[in-house]
């Protein structure tokens, strides 16, 4: 009989969409979650699920909330070392600090050492499971991969394929970008916990033919995912049109490659048409918007309530580097404040959902994590609500007026929570904070 895990403390985690119905989350005050074998094995009230079991080692978070770990769903591991850097607009910030900064990737030392210390910040914020942009170099996944299955996480990456409009050490061709992807397909997805992800960087650096061979290696592999980016800032989408006028719009240039499935991530989507969000929609593809990283580069607003009006489907993301923060606390913050000023007051019971089981959900990836259900993943986290005397004063506050409510607690954290809250980090049930 092998090892039980019971962890004492606040439980929550979500059974369905709070845009579906109210009751959509579980939340234990006195709770308990146990684990056995890097899975969840139960959960629910501690009085009750203590009564099931007889032999296990107790660890105590009392005060404390245990939930999924976040999942960010888009995210650039060679862009680390450049988050905050005085940006500009995306064009200019790619030109400047972009490409520079993944040519290094080039040498594999140093794509392994950005890799783990890339891995550890995530964990440090909570992120138990990513997509994430490798570079143009084969090596850059190699070495994210072999990191993540050192930790036994679960990581979603792939070859940025680049094959114009960028300097010459950082480009590929079509021919050369589909067989290193089928390659690194053929050696990694699918083993262990890594999937791969098709990932045209986006329409200005990738040729009509280059972006037919990614839809066709998704035809080949339909098992993978694609990412790309779509309408992130006007200059980008003026641009693009150019280069394909025989396109409609922005869309219609993934279109015509096949690469608009329900298996594909759109970052950004900020300045979409009426036909290109229904479009998205009938497809069933994933938007990940990035508040952070569209106010940083000034590209815009993202129409949240018109995204969940024509029935899209969005996760929330950090775009690191462009991205200010790997914190999806801190991500939640600034997309309640975007939203602010569409004068839609987004509720955290969304934001979170957006970045845990609405996330897994979006990724196919829901029967492993993002929840707390039988069988998935012992993928979770170990929040403090209190970690800064001005947490604390807020707390205080709540709880002598009778209102340290669940909402009022996860408010909180998104409004001014970071890292300092996340006091554990488990994957498969190994604590890795
Ligand atoms: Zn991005």
């Amino acid at each position: 009989m092998s090892e039980l895990t019971l962890y004492k403390g606040e439980v929550f985690d979500f059974i369905d969409s709070p845009l579906n119905r109210k009751d959509a989350y579980r939340y234990f005050p006195d709770g308990a979650l146990v684990v056995q074998d890097g899975k969840i094995i139960d959960c629910g009230p501690f009085k009750e699920v203590k009564g099931r079991y007889t032999d296990y080692e107790q660890v105590d978070y009392s005060g404390k909330l245990l939930m999924p770990g976040f999942i960010d769903s888009h995210i650039h591991y060679p862009q680390a070392e450049i988050i905050g850097m005085y940006g500009k607009q995306l064009l200019d910030w790619l030109d400047d600090y972009t490409f520079p900064a993944e040519q290094g990737f080039a040498l594999s030392e140093h794509a392994d050492r950005m890799a783990r210390s890339f891995i550890e910040e995530l964990f440090r914020n909570g992120t138990t499971a990513c997509m994430a942009y490798a570079t143009v170099h084969p090596a850059s996944v190699t070495a994210l991969f072999s990191v993540a299955s050192e930790y036994n996480m679960c990581m979603l990456t792939g070859k940025v394929l680049m094959d114009r409009n960028a300097p010459a050490g950082l480009t590929d061709t079509a021919e050369q970008g589909e067989s290193e992807s089928r390659s690194l397909i053929e050696t990694w997805h699918g083993k262990g916990r890594n999937r791969y992800v098709i990932t045209p960087r986006f329409a200005i650096s990738c040729s009509t033919e280059q972006l037919i061979a990614a839809g066709r290696l998704h035809e080949q592999y339909p098992g993978t995912y694609i990412q790309t980016h779509l309408s992130e800032n006007k200059d980008e989408i003026n641009s693009t049109l150019s280069l394909y006028p025989d396109c409609q719009d922005y869309l219609e240039v993934y279109e015509r490659a096949g690469l608009v499935t329900d298996r594909s991530v759109f970052g950004h989507c900020i300045h979409l048409s009426d036909s290109e969000c229904r479009r998205l929609a009938e497809a069933g593809s994933v938007i990940a918007h990035c508040p952070t990283s569209n106010l940083f580069l000034g590209s815009g607003l993202f129409d949240m309530l018109q995204a969940n009006r024509v029935g899209m489907q969005t996760v929330l993301a950090t775009d690191v580097g462009a991205g200010t923060s790997f914190s999806l606390l801190r991500t939640m913050g600034e997309a309640y404040k975007v939203q602010q000023l569409n004068g839609y007051p987004m509720s955290v019971f969304e934001s979170l959902y957006k970045c845990t089981l609405g996330a897994a959900k979006a990724l196919h990836l829901d029967d492993e994590i993002g929840c707390f259900g039988k069988g998935r993943k012992a993928d979770f986290i170990v929040i403090d609500y209190a970690v800064t005397p001005s947490q604390q004063v807020r707390m205080d506050y709540l709880k002598h007026h009778e209102k340290w409510t669940l909402e009022n607690k996860l408010f909180g954290l998104q409004t001014i929570g970071d890292d300092r809250n996340i006091l554990a980090t488990y994957i498969v049930g190994r604590r890795m904070k």
